[in-house]
């Protein structure tokens, strides 16, 4: 049974980053800490309540493919509606088209609820409002009139169609065509692997597709950005035919059994019709705006996933008896007592608390780099959001696995028997490290965009202010002190190591790429020991003043410690392969792997 965690993700958005600074980066300055806490409550109901009862349900029973179209469990049409009707779809949406405009750090804090209690439900809305976004910022009045209102009230649902059988991490090899013919275009191709591509959850869905224009530039510079609805909206915005876009199948899969990932025949009877969207051959970099926010969105997920794992084997670990754990007075005991299933569990709780503090961090730059007044706040945020976008997604997804992992180990052979439910969190985590730009396309996306781009400019503002902040902590606490040391070890690290990454950029860029997921994985783990620092630091202060809460601020002293002797010493070996890693892969031919 999933219980949301609302006093852990209060303690960050009220204490770690504070209503004031939330309120200075939502855009009509109404954010308010007691709101928040009002729709946190109610998104916790909805996730105990409605999406998690329906979990298991949905990795046993899966979306179906029939002839007529993707039919979803009656369970999961029924939560939609519900969704829908609770107004789920609108939370961050622009005012403007019928959204309640609460700032993403909000909406990142709601979203690890969904992911958890039901990680395959979660996507529908996810993909939504990234087809939503990519309109808001390019699309044309008409087209935004057209659509979006209807997408973020949620009676119809939008997808993201970059991926072909031979255009995957590349997506300049795309061939997806689209033929001008009169006002719109004709799109010819098939699209694989593409998320909630259909579903009879609403009667439309909003499909945005990545193709070539006929006669575009080879490559990224000549991909378009298309609009193409299953079914046609007439002018009075209501629906006519069904247009030229089929699911041919649905893939069968590891995990997220009940998120249907379908093949899409586009123009099997003579094209699809297609709205461009913006400038002809910007498609793509229209397209990382619903990337950006997607790849936010998926790194929540691996840490999300790592929550409920961490709670499943907790709740396993109190009652399973086995063995004589070290505990005075006591022939057997709950696991919970034995060392190591402490480590284990320690491991998964604080891991998860670092993850979570960074991501609502990184959301809430992005807040002020949309929404703060002073225009050289903004341009700082929004660079530091951009940073750490691939750090979220990439650690916390690789890190989530690692944790449902230990999941598993902690139940023992239950964990791998599919009842407990551990196994099939595992299960689905393990797509988070893959779409959405794997993990190594993440790594090149902070040392090339992110690193080489600004000269390392973004990541050494961040490691300034961490120093600063370092600095004003006073060590009034054993607990504060080692996580304040672990992190400014980790600082020099990361200091060190992003001068090795930059230089190799300058001189052979394959070295830089040999070590890019180690150095991402290093950033990760140090910025965790940062903000795990400032809980710690909140944690020691919060502790005196309000002793009734005293158990919660101790289990936040108690993870802060533990992360800088457990999970921080991991800086070490990282920065260790991204100093000296390199060569080992790149003089090692691939004639050694046969
Ligand atoms: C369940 C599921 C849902 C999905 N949903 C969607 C969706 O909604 N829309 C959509 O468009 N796509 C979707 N995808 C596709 C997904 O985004 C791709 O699978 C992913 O981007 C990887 O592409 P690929 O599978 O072709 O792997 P490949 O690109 O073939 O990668 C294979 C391996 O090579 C590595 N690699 C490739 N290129 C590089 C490089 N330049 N540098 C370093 N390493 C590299 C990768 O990291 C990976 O380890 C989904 C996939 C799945 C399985």
């Amino acid at each position: 049974m999933y219980r949301a965690p609302l006093k852990d993700l209060r303690f960050i958005l009220d204490e770690l980053i504070g209503e004031a600074a939330i309120r200075s980066g939502s855009t009509d300055g109404a954010y308010s800490a007691e709101t928040s806490a009002a729709i946190l409550e109610e998104g916790g109901k909805f996730a105990e309540g409605i999406l998690d009862p329906i979990n298991q349900l949905g990795d046993r029973q899966g979306a179906t493919w029939t002839a007529d179209g993707v039919k979803m469990p009656a369970e999961f049409k029924a939560a939609y509606r519900q969704f829908v009707a609770g107004g789920w779809t609108q939370l961050g949406a622009s005012p403007e088209f019928g959204g309640q405009g609460m700032p993403l750090v909000l909406g990142t804090a709601v979203d690890e609820l969904w992911a958890s209690a039901n990680l395959a439900f979660k996507l529908c809305p996810m993909l939504t409002k990234g087809a939503v976004e990519a309109l808001e910022q390019y699309g044309s009045e008409a087209q935004k009139h057209a659509y979006i209102l209807k997408m973020v009230s949620g009676e119809w649902a939008g997808t993201m169609n970059l991926t072909e059988p031979q255009a995957g991490s590349d997506l300049g090899a795309i061939r997806t065509r689209a033929t001008p013919d009169g006002e719109h275009f004709r799109i010819i191709g098939q699209k694989i692997f593409i998320t909630y591509g259909d579903h009879d959850f609403t009667p439309n869905i909003i499909q945005m597709v990545l193709a070539r224009i006929d006669g575009a530039p080879a490559g990224v510079r000549g991909i378009s950005l298309f609009i193409v609805p299953k079914v046609m909206v007439n002018c009075d915005g209501t629906l006519g035919a069904r247009n030229d876009v089929r699911c041919v199948s649905i893939e069968h899969k590891l995990g997220i059994h009940a998120s249907p990932t379908c093949v899409l025949a586009y123009g099997d009877a003579g094209g699809a019709i297609g709205y461009l969207v913006g400038e002809a051959n910007r498609g793509l970099e229209y397209m990382f705006v619903m990337m950006n926010a997607a790849r936010l969105s998926v790194g929540l997920e691996g840490y999300a996933m790592a929550e409920r794992a961490y709670q499943q084997a907790a709740e396993w670990a109190k009652t399973r008896v086995q063995g004589k754990p070290p505990i005075a007075g006591s022939s057997s005991a709950p696991i919970i007592h034995h060392p190591d299933v402490k480590r284990m569990l320690l491991t998964m709780k604080s891991h998860t608390e670092a993850m979570r503090a960074l991501a609502l961090y990184a959301a809430h730059q992005l807040d002020l780099g949309a929404g703060h007044a002073d225009a050289s706040v903004r341009a700082l945020a929004q660079a530091r959001g951009e940073l750490l976008i691939p750090i979220v997604k990439a650690w916390s997804t690789e890190s989530g696995i690692e944790i449902a992992s230990l999941g598993v180990q902690v139940h023992g052979g239950m964990g791998f028997i599919e009842e407990t439910g551990a196994a099939q969190l595992l299960r689905d985590v393990r797509i988070t490290s893959i779409y959405e730009g794997t993990t190594g396309i993440q790594a090149n996306d902070l040392i090339g965009r992110k690193l080489g781009r600004d000269r390392g400019a973004a990541l050494a503002a961040l490691l300034g202010d961490i120093e600063t902040e370092l600095q004003a902590i006073s060590n009034s606490d054993a607990a504060l002190q080692s996580c304040k040391e672990a992190t400014r070890q980790g600082l020099t690290l990361v200091k060190d190591a992003s001068a090795t990454l930059l230089e190799s950029l300058a001189t052979d860029p394959k070295n830089a790429a040999a070590v890019a997921v180690p150095f991402l994985m290093l950033c990760g783990t140090v910025f965790g020991a940062w903000l795990m620092t400032r809980a710690a630091a909140i944690a020691a202060e919060q502790r005196r003043k309000h002793p009734a809460d005293a158990e919660f601020y101790t289990a936040k002293l108690a993870t802060a410690r533990f992360y800088a002797a457990h999970i921080a010493p991991r800086a070490l070996g990282y920065a260790s392969i991204v100093k000296n890693g390199a060569a080992s892969v790149n003089e090692a031919g691939a004639e050694c792997l046969a």
